[in-house]
């Protein structure tokens, strides 16, 4: 094979035994890769098993690899792939404030992640890692020019913290890895995912993560710590000359893109993800009025002006420093060093995303410094920080309205030390309101509910958007757009997930029909799903369904797909996901559960009025349904 490095490695923790075979040439067409080979090989696995009941049990399976355009000079290749079945987005016990509850047991998701790692993997001579069972101790993958072995994990890498022996910081451990394995490139489970956070992230380089979902709860369950990878072996090309040609048409398009002011990707080099702060609260960036930054748990859209300026887009601007980006990232160069320089929140570290600044505003967060400092402690702890803020905004609720009298140190909205303070106790699960708040929602609302009034239970479920397996929404309050409520709401890895489609700048220049906006979200999510199957990053700007792009993958592989027969197969990716959410328990039922609060209209700013209406959102998933050739009930044919 060429692009592709052709072997895939199958790794059982149970019996401590690896098996390296050729990868499927058929899998590798149908389902392009990255996250699409993923789900074909979860779905191989979940038909044989049957649904899976526990996503922190040994039958889970966890797939790390990346794509065939990976490690090639195309901008952006640098994003690698990890699937699951997620412990977040899960519902397993009857839950009394949805109506007709269905359970749901963790959800088809992946994720991906830049940095090294993922073209370290491949130059390392593995396209996916499939690991399956649970190792009987402590252990870790490294794979080392063309060799895959499992090792003891070393005394090293773990401390005794809060009483437990956990694994130590990642920025700790990926240095005792590199000391190991010089030139290496490591993937890192946080004290977090060892102690089962449901939102537990994995950390690769520092600070790039398989973020959302649970994917650091998956390796802790396995007993697994790190993969550590290194190698020298570059790509073979089916015409390397040509494959340069297109690469430097292609290049030319991305760097047109970036060079144009009126294009969004022209911010992208200077403000990275963070150009939406401004955009969402008061239009600036070629928005219209904003008056969608979510604030106080989703309550509002808007809020004083002179607090936002402490937080805004010129704000991070102000601590950024020089680009900090992914492998083979060319133009885009999104993510860019930060330093605080004095204060209780001093540090160096990388600057914020925007879906991160935003959960924390919701959270009434003010603090800039306090919110960098968070995100660095995220990255050591490997907590995912859009799900953590989500978490947190509940609680503050919570603790607002009384329920979390007991723990007596719940912070309240804009209390940025208790919020360090809470992210460690979950993290190192060190007392009881990190052990409540470390686990999926339902039971979080069923363990509160369980010490106060019958009578409020309804009152409790209100305060946690993340509810009913929900990843938790991301940063543009989910009022504003109908159409972005749908994308959030059918994504396949959750629901609040952002990623898998994306309505903003459509909804902001008019799209407001239903049939309109269920075919919008419907066509993102299966370009999506290539994007990600491309190993290619989401700014990636250009169309990967035109010429040169066809010719250039061609050329790398000796893949010849037409425009239609590439879409076809995000189709494919995306119905798959789908298919196997629908054995996980996911239907109509799931989709269209609309939280208590976001029924609740905004009471100011530009979208003051505004909630979600739930007779339209059921008119959108019917259409939307539709759009897929999908049951109204929500389930893929067989
Ligand atoms: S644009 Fe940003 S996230 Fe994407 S590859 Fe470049 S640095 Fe990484």
């Amino acid at each position: 094979m060429t692009g592709f490095k052709g072997r895939w490695a199958w790794v059982d923790l149970t019996n401590r035994t690896i098996r390296v075979e050729p990868a499927d040439i058929g899998y590798c067409r149908d389902y392009v890769g990255g996250r699409g080979l993923q789900a074909k090989l979860l779905a191989d696995h979940l038909e044989k098993t049957g649904p899976l009941k526990d996503p922190v049990g040994p039958q889970n399976r966890v797939i790390v690899g990346s794509a065939a355009l990976n490690d090639t000079a195309i901008p952006t290749a640098g994003r690698g792939s990890c699937s699951f079945v997620g412990t977040m987005a899960r519902s397993p016990e009857p839950a009394p404030w949805v109506p007709g509850h269905k359970p749901v047991h963790g959800l088809v998701t992946h994720s991906s992640a830049g940095g090294l790692f993922p073209n370290m993997l491949k130059r390392a001579g593995f396209d996916q890692v499939v690991i399956d069972g649970r190792a009987d101790r402590p252990v870790r993958l490294e794979a080392v020019d063309g060799a895959l072995r499992i090792v003891d994990a070393e005394d090293e890498l773990f401390e005794t913290a809060q009483g437990h022996r956990v694994p130590r910081r990642a920025s700790e451990i990926t240095d005792a890895l590199a000391a190991r394995v010089k030139g290496g490139s490591t993937l890192t489970v946080g004290p977090a995912g060892w102690n089962l956070v449901d939102f537990a992230c994995l950390t690769a380089d520092y600070h790039r993560n398989f973020g959302r979902g649970g994917a650091g709860a998956v390796f802790g369950s396995k007993n697994l710590v790190a993969i550590t990878a290194y190698g020298k072996d570059a790509i073979a090309y089916q015409d390397a000359e040509a494959f340069k040609a297109f690469g430097q048409e292609i290049d030319k398009l991305v760097k047109a893109s970036v060079d144009d002011p009126n294009r969004t990707a022209s911010f992208r080099p200077t403000t990275g993800t963070t150009w939406w702060l401004d955009r969402a609260f008061n239009g600036r960036y070629l928005g219209v009025k904003g008056g969608y930054l979510p604030w106080h748990n989703f309550d509002e859209g808007a809020f004083d002006p002179a607090d936002y300026d402490k937080v805004s887009t010129d704000a991070f601007l102000a601590i950024s420093g020089k680009h900090n980006v992914c492998n083979k990232c060319r133009h885009v160069f999104c993510t860019r060093s930060a330093k605080v320089e004095s204060g209780p929140y001093a540090g160096e570290g990388v600057r914020p995303e925007f879906e991160t600044i935003a959960l924390w505003i919701n959270c009434c967060i003010l603090d800039r410094d306090a919110i960098f400092h968070l995100n660095a402690l995220c990255n050591e702890l490997g907590v995912d920080t859009m799900t953590f803020g989500s978490v947190m905004a509940g609680a503050m609720e919570l603790g607002e309205k009384g329920f979390l009298a007991k723990h007596g140190d719940a912070p309240g909205f804009g209390d940025a030390a208790g919020m360090v303070r809470t992210l460690k106790d979950i993290a190192y699960r060190s007392n009881d309101l990190g052990r409540l708040l470390g686990g999926h929602s339902d039971r979080v609302i069923a363990e509160v509910a369980a010490g106060a009034a019958p009578a409020a239970l309804s009152e409790i479920a209100y305060c946690l958007t993340t509810a009913y397996g929900g990843l938790g929404y991301a940063g543009i309050s989910p009022k504003a757009f109908p159409g972005m409520f749908t994308a959030y709401g059918t994504s396949n890895r959750g629901r609040g997930d952002h990623t898998y489609a994306w309505t903003i700048q459509a909804e902001e220049g008019g799209l407001k029909d239903a049939r309109d906006l269920a075919a919008y979200v419907a066509e993102g999510q299966a370009g999506k799903a290539l994007v990600d199957s491309l190993g290619l990053c989401d700014f990636f700007t250009g169309d990967i369904t035109a010429e040169p792009f066809l010719s250039l993958y061609r050329t790398l592989t000796g893949i010849g797909y037409t425009p239609e027969s590439l879409k076809e197969c995000g189709r494919r990716i995306y119905a798959l996901e789908r298919r196997l959410n629908n054995l996980q328990g996911r239907d109509r039922t799931y989709d269209a559960f609309v939280p208590a609060k976001l029924k609740v209209s905004l009471g100011r700013g530009a979208h003051a009025g505004r909630a979600v209406d739930e007779a339209f959102y059921n008119s959108i998933l019917d259409a939307y349904y539709d759009a897929w050739g999908w049951s109204r009930r929500g389930t893929v044919p067989s």
